[in-house]
């Protein structure tokens, strides 16, 4: 294990400290690491100089919503999945310099390698959304050998953008419906039932055999997710991928593996 950190942080906005505390404590001290995980409050105006002040103490830590763009703008050097994505939710520093990659990417590959199996290459990928967390969809599937994204999103010049930083593998379209055509797998990249039971489409309009993925979590899932299990789909909300992140940010820190079943005990 590396050198211990002086600080290890979640930086972000009030309402998205997320469950990540918990169950990186839980691992923290499952691997006997004494540091305590904290989630800090970093207004936009103040990020360059909370960097500066964590590169001081040699910090490491994770990064949401909304810094993760300007993180990566900061970085000194990215790893390439960081660099793929334009963003960073994970950071550490060596020799001084700030040092970001992208976990969220390994955590919708694990979530969805669990959903569909080796039938992800080839898959087509239904993908609602094109904020960072898309990104990070759009990164995954591009490793699954000839899998292909139809993406919609309301703004469409947002999903343009994105598609243009992807390239070939994602196709824009204007409705749910195409979106949805031929999909094997249908990813929730919205905050669309975060605070409410509203579905991002209608359950009955999902490819007979498509699985689910809702990037969203809640206490006991939601409600799409518990819908679509109940009409046959196989299905998965945001927590496992939540879990996995944090997993794989915890090997770029420490480089151990962490304590999985630690981390999910933590949260239920
Ligand atoms: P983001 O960068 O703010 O992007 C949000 C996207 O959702 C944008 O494309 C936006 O469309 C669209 N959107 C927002 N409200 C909508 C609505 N009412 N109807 C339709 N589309 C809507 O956010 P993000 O970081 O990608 O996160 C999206 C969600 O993913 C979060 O709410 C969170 O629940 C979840 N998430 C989960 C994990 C995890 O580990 N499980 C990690 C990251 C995020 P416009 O471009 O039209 O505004």
């Amino acid at each position: 294990m590396r050198k211990l950190p002086g600080r290890l942080v979640l930086l972000g906005h009030p309402v998205a400290h997320s469950l990540s505390p918990r169950f990186q404590n839980a691992a923290l001290r499952a691997a006997d690491i004494p540091l305590v995980y904290e989630a800090i409050d970093v207004p936009p105006q103040s990020l360059r100089r909370t960097l500066a002040e964590l590169a001081e103490i040699d910090a490491i830590g994770n990064v949401t919503i909304p810094h993760k763009e300007d993180v990566a703008a900061c970085c000194h050097r990215l790893l390439p999945l960081a660099q793929r994505c334009g963003a960073v939710n994970t950071f550490w520093h060596e020799d001084g310099q700030l040092v970001g990659d992208n976990t969220d990417v390994g955590g919708v590959d694990a979530i969805a390698t669990l959903l569909l199996g080796e039938a992800r290459h080839g898959a087509t990928v239904t993908l609602l959304g094109a904020g960072g967390s898309a990104a990070a969809v759009v990164a995954a599937v591009e490793r699954w050998g000839d899998a292909r994204v139809r993406l919609y999103n309301r703004n469409v010049d947002r999903a343009r953008l994105l598609a243009a930083r992807f390239g070939p593998v994602v196709d824009v379209v204007d409705s749910v419906e195409e979106a949805l055509e031929g999909a094997a797998l249908v990813v929730n990249a919205t905050p669309v039932g975060l605070k409410d039971d509203a579905f991002p489409v209608p359950v009955g309009a999902l490819p007979g055999g498509a699985a689910v993925f809702d990037l969203v979590y809640r206490a006991n899932e939601t409600a799409w997710v518990r819908a679509a299990r109940e009409a046959g789909h196989r299905a998965a909300d945001g927590e496992g991928m939540l879990v996995e992140q944090g997993a794989l940010s915890f090997e770029r820190w420490f480089g151990v593996v962490p304590d999985r079943g630690a981390m999910w005990r933590a949260l239920h």
